[in-house]
């Protein structure tokens, strides 16, 4: 994308502002991007522009995204075993011919699999019965990984500034925005996971509001409640969203978001933007091809 910037005549402050943007949003620098999925993302979305704030900012779940998973949830009711890490899945045709190895030793036999692990976990997980090029596939996408600042405040004070919460930001913060009436979340970018995790974490909170108080002024030094979340190093998530750097389109390849029956995936790997919206789409698909057959 960087590299497209230059030839295409952008200033060394237009690729500044771009890269601010990617900062913003954590999805990875300009210059780990690659132009071709860049292109197909934009392609996917249903965008007018270059997947804008207005469109993928404006679309909100009310009480949180969190939500859409508990809703599905409550309707499969003890089907979700929680605290039930599976280590290892045997992929077989036939009925109940597939296994699915669960910590402590259980094992659950089915007639197919559908995957939804993040590409990250997934790694960890032993697979056999599926093609090597279908893991190879798999096991070449990779996550930009990022952490997550939430910070509740008795009132919105950066609207008394003129500010509306939306910030995008060079330090540690990638960007700020208002996640509800006096709620303020931020992102930290892959660029500066390090940095954060470098930070002492008895001061990691401090400097990190420091930060929103450079924005909108001191009364930020005083939330009602702050939530560090460190997504990127989390051991089942290991990431935020899906990263194309130059390569990896055609390094993953056709298989990409494909089933190889009886072993489906899904979960916003398996789309081309990632995001809540590619989970949601795959899994829908993924069950319309299981239920096809
Ligand atoms: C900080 C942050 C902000 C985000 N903001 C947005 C946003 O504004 N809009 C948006 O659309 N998307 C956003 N996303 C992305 C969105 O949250 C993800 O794309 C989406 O949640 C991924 O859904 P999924 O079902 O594919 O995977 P997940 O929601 O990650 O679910 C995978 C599940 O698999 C479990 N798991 C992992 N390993 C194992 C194992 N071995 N055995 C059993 N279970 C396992 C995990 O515990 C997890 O519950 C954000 C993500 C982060 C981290």
């Amino acid at each position: 994308m960087g590299a497209w910037l230059r030839l295409a005549g952008a200033t060394p402050a237009v690729v500044r502002l771009w890269e601010i943007e990617q900062l913003g949003l954590a999805g990875g620098s300009v210059e780990r991007t690659s132009l071709l999925a860049a292109l197909r993302k934009n392609a996917a979305v249903p965008s007018a522009g270059h997947y804008d704030y207005e469109d993928w900012e404006g679309l909100r779940v009310a009480e949180g995204s969190a939500t859409v998973a508990l809703r599905l949830a409550e309707g499969l009711g003890h089907r979700v075993r929680l605290g039930s890490p599976v280590e290892a899945v045997t992929v077989a045709g036939g009925r109940a011919g597939c296994t699915v190895r669960l910590a402590g030793g259980e094992t659950l036999r089915a007639s197919a699999v559908v995957c939804a692990l993040p590409v990250g976990p997934l790694r960890q997980v032993h697979i056999s019965g599926v093609s090597d090029a279908r893991l190879g596939s798999l096991h070449a996408q990779r996550q930009a990984r990022a952490a997550k600042l939430a910070v509740a405040y008795a009132d919105p004070f950066w609207r008394a500034r003129g500010a509306n919460g939306l910030s995008e930001s060079e330090h540690v913060l990638g960007s700020t925005w208002p996640q509800g009436y006096a709620v303020l979340s931020a992102l930290i970018p892959p660029e500066r996971l390090g940095v954060l995790l470098g930070i002492p974490p008895q001061l990691r909170e401090q400097e990190l509001l420091r930060e929103i108080a450079d924005l909108y002024g001191d009364q930020a030094l005083h939330p009602l409640a702050l939530y560090l979340r460190m997504w990127g190093t989390d051991r089942w998530t290991q990431g935020y969203v899906t990263q194309w750097v130059p390569g990896d389109v055609m390094r993953v390849g056709p298989l990409h978001g494909t089933h190889e029956p009886p072993f489906y995936v899904c979960g916003s790997d398996q789309w081309v933007a990632g995001y809540l919206e590619g989970a949601v789409r795959t899994g829908r698909a993924a069950a319309a091809a299981l239920l096809s057959r």
